[in-house]
């Protein structure tokens, strides 16, 4: 049998080796140059592999074909091996054909990687042998190939759903569906919906769906396509199909079995990571999680860098780096959380933002906004008629001056762009890690006199 895998990254690399233990014959191949690291693991397993350019001759000749996800599929290659009849897989429904591990996976819009690593640290806590892979973490292919693992925690773009078939999630959770990467999709949101609800293809009586109940698409799109898996929906506020819920303060799940915690005594701030540690709540209950280990779980979960990210105070004035709200919607449920007058830092590359949906709450919580960005005159458009203080500011140092400038005790400056961080930095970890870095120059620095 011979598989041919299209990108040597994290995930290609992976099933390459996996692939070659099984006793595949195995070639890979890389569009631009392969990292040292993935070279090196091809290398030691003896596994073919060319870089800068596919040989169509050699990629077409395959029983089956492995696609990173960040590869089109109607890219030239996976166009004509589509063509050929050969079997295009994502790695994850690759990897899952080897082993027997029970799989949680999440999927949504915003939230994933928060509700992912809370979801592992939840079963990790509990004692569970859980490995987390997916979008984060290794490749679950190179963690199937190097040992046995119970569960499968698995955080999936639809990207990675488009190429599953056969895969079953024992606990699949769809946290929520809003317009991103609509580039993909013709442009239209029902492909994109419909390729994110292939997260429960395949489910039986005894799994479990997880969502939300006040989702746009999911409730309408399970009307239509209903699942025979046990549904358990989340919810702000109790009503309808919902058995978790904020009650009085308190986080309050009737099925699969009951618990209660305060909202208070979450580590997560913010309406948002409610709705997220409600559906964690639900997953580790369905998984069986003693609520001890769950609540305890909660209550000391990390932050998980940039989003919503604590990054010190200065001169009484509390910097939080949600650096990862690269669209509207995740910069609306930031506001919504913050408890102080805002600063709020907007701007970088704009994806076609609508920004009307953060205006009302722009006006109720911000005492000034900093547009830190190449081009920023999208932004004065939207919000300089609102009359707060606005600036200018085309580098992080620059930003954090004008923050410092007209914030006053008491205040948060808040990072939460609602765009792209490609005009002026290396992506939205370099992004929050500058901004992160600035803020704790500003703490070591003598208060002035
Ligand atoms: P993803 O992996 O889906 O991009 P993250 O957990 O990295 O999600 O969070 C991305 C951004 O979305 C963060 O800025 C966060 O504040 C916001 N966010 C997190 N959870 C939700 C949610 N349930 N609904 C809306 N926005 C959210």
């Amino acid at each position: 049998m011979r598989l041919t895998i299209l990108g040597a990254g994290e995930t290609g690399a992976g099933t390459a080796i996996l692939a070659r233990k099984k006793g595949y014959d195995v070639f890979v191949s890389d569009a631009g140059p392969i990292a040292d690291k993935y070279k090196q693991m091809l290398q030691d397993h003896a596994i073919a592999w060319e870089e800068g350019g596919h040989t169509p001759e050699l990629v077409l000749h395959a029983d089956s074909m492995v696609k990173s996800p960040g590869i089109p599929p109607d890219a030239p290659m996976p166009a004509q091996a589509a063509q050929r009849g050969i079997p295009i897989l994502s790695e994850i429904e690759f990897a899952s054909r080897y082993t027997d591990a029970k799989m949680v996976c999440i999927t949504g819009s915003n939230g994933k990687t928060t509700t992912t690593k809370l979801i592992h640290h939840i079963l990790t806590r509990a004692g569970y042998d859980a490995a987390l892979a997916g979008n984060v973490g290794r490749s679950m292919a190179l963690q199937v190939a190097e040992g046995k693992h119970d569960w499968y925690v698995l955080e999936l773009s639809s990207f990675q759903l488009e190429n599953m078939y056969n895969f079953r999630a024992d606990i699949a959770v769809v946290l929520n569906i809003t317009p991103d990467h609509l580039d993909r999709y013709g442009y239209r949101i029902e492909p994109y919906a419909e390729a994110k609800m292939r997260i429960g293809r395949n489910q039986r009586e005894q799994d479990s769906l997880i969502y939300w109940r006040d989702d746009e698409h999911v409730p309408a799109l399970l009307r239509k396509s209903p699942t025979p898996a046990q549904e358990l929906v989340f919810a702000d506020t109790r009503g309808g199909r919902a058995v978790a819920y904020v009650k009085d303060g308190v986080m309050t799940v009737e099925r699969p079995s009951t618990f209660f915690m305060p909202v208070a005594d979450l580590s997560l701030r913010g309406r948002h990571n409610v709705r997220n540690c409600m559906a964690a709540t639900l997953a580790a209950l369905a998984a069986r999680v003693p609520r001890e280990a769950i609540k305890s779980a909660l209550a000391d979960f990390p932050h998980v860098p940039h989003r919503l990210e604590p990054a010190g105070e200065a001169d009484g004035i509390t910097y939080i780096n949600d650096s990862k709200a690269t669209n509207v919607d995740a910069c609306f449920y930031a506001l919504d959380a913050m408890t102080t007058p805002v600063i709020l830092i907007l701007g970088g590359l704009d994806k076609g933002n609508d920004y009307s949906q953060i205006i009302p709450l722009v006006k109720e919580k911000c005492r000034a906004l900093v547009y830190l960005g190449a081009d920023n005159s999208k932004l004065h458009d939207t919000f300089d008629s609102l009359g707060l203080p606005v600036s200018d500011t085309g580098s992080m140092a620059e930003c954090l001056e004008a923050c410092r400038k007209v914030a006053r005790k008491g205040d948060t400056v808040l990072l939460s762009p609602c765009c792209a961080s490609f005009d002026l930095f290396n992506g939205m970890a370099e992004r929050g890690n500058l901004f992160k870095q600035g803020v704790s120059e500003l703490a070591n620095q003598k208060p002035a006199e």
